[in-house]
């Protein structure tokens, strides 16, 4: 097995690389290069079966960034910032940017303006963050995040978490890594006897298309999950990627087989940079309406939109009530099919109609 090293070492990075590994345009490449970074691992590269296929549009830069609208800091993550590189939105947990690099940079990055920038996430923000968690007793949960947490050595890594387990009120640790899937090699077994060590860690790995799972990712898989390491999936919903729900089954399905439970399904953001990765609202409700009851449960995730301005994750689902009153329950199944349900009222359950199938085909609201 190659190093993960010599991954690093030889991945593309310039837009000459880029040029003449995806014969491309130069001076294209160079223009979008002025805005945003641009990385991507041999092992990556190698997955990428032809030019516009569902890999290939993730991370080979594309002159539509260019174009079109978006924001750089949808989620307004800087103003929910009490210390730098720290954001804190919900009540008892935060997310820390401990690292300003990914393995390879994903086009459609909500942090596409952040990411590979040392200036925007500074290693010196790290001693503050932990300072603040430390003074926060309502902090439960830490999230590590980035740019990618795996990315750091596992030296660094482990001094951060050591420092954090060592902090009472924190229950749990999260990490947030998309290198399980584009720098597998990176997962090794002196890095999962590590993290071990400060359980209970969870990671959220982060896979769109059903062949980015091979071989080496599985194996990284694999020690992730004997290492003890709940391993859940966040999905982004992009044009062109995966808002198929024939390949998003699959994705879904393949996670599951790898012990990896998907977790959510992202809305893409509104981010500058991204619209032609895209999709209608629509799209993610369709993908959850084409797994639901069609596959294991434990393959469905919830599809989330990030509010923009702050707002945190929203779910949407779907609608399987039809009406709700004080009697009864009007249901539909996952295929279509409508059914009373009886509601309880001062502690009796209303004499309704039984429980039962009454149509088969009412139009869905
Ligand atoms: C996503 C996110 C979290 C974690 O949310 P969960 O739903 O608990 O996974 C925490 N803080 C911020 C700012 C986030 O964006
Ligand atoms: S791995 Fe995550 S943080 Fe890094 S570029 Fe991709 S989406 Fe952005």
């Amino acid at each position: 097995m190659e190093t993960w090293q010599k991954q690093i070492q030889e991945s593309l990075t310039t837009p000459e690389e880029f040029a003449a590994r995806f014969d491309l345009p130069l001076d294209q490449v160079q223009d979008i290069e002025k805005h945003f970074k641009m990385r991507i691992t041999p092992h990556y590269a190698s997955l990428i079966k032809e030019k516009g296929d569902g890999l290939y549009r993730q991370f080979v830069p594309d002159p539509a960034e260019l174009e079109g609208s978006g924001v750089s800091d949808p989620l307004s993550e800087d103003s929910d910032s009490p210390v730098p590189g720290l954001v804190h939105r919900y009540p008892d947990r935060v997310l820390f940017l401990v690292s300003h690099v990914c393995a390879a940079y994903c086009r459609f990055c909500t942090r596409k303006r952040k990411v590979g920038d040392v200036n925007k996430i500074h290693p010196s923000h790290i001693d503050a963050g932990i300072e603040y968690i430390r003074r926060h007793t309502e902090v439960r949960d830490v999230i590590l995040s980035g740019g990618d947490p795996l990315m750091l050595s596992d030296r660094k890594l482990e001094s951060i978490l050591a420092r954090l387990r060592e902090i009472p009120h924190v229950e749990i640790l999260r990490i947030g890594s998309r290198v399980p899937c584009v720098l597998p090699q990176r997962v090794t077994e002196d890095l999962t006897n590590m993290i071990k060590k400060y359980h209970p860690v969870y990671m959220n790995v982060h896979f769109n298309h059903p062949d980015e799972i091979n071989p080496e990712s599985q194996r990284a898989l694999r020690l992730l999950a004997d290492a003890g390491i709940p391993l859940g999936n966040q999905t982004v919903l992009l044009k062109g990627v995966n808002d198929d729900p024939a390949v998003m089954k699959r994705l879904l399905q393949k996670l599951v087989a790898n012990r990896v439970r998907p977790y959510y399904i992202y809305q893409a953001d509104y981010v500058e940079g991204t619209e032609h990765l895209r999709t209608k609202v629509e799209k993610g409700l369709e993908i959850i309406e084409a797994v639901r009851g069609w596959t294991s449960g434990v393959a469905v995730p919830h599809f989330v939109i990030d509010a923009p301005g702050g707002g945190g994750k929203i779910p949407l689902l779907p609608n399987y009530v039809l009406s709700m009153t004080e009697d009864q329950l009007v249901l539909r199944n996952y295929q279509g099919k409508v059914f009373i349900y009886p509601q309880v009222r001062d502690g009796e359950t209303v004499k309704a109609p039984e429980p039962e199938l009454i149509t088969e085909s009412v139009d869905m609201i």
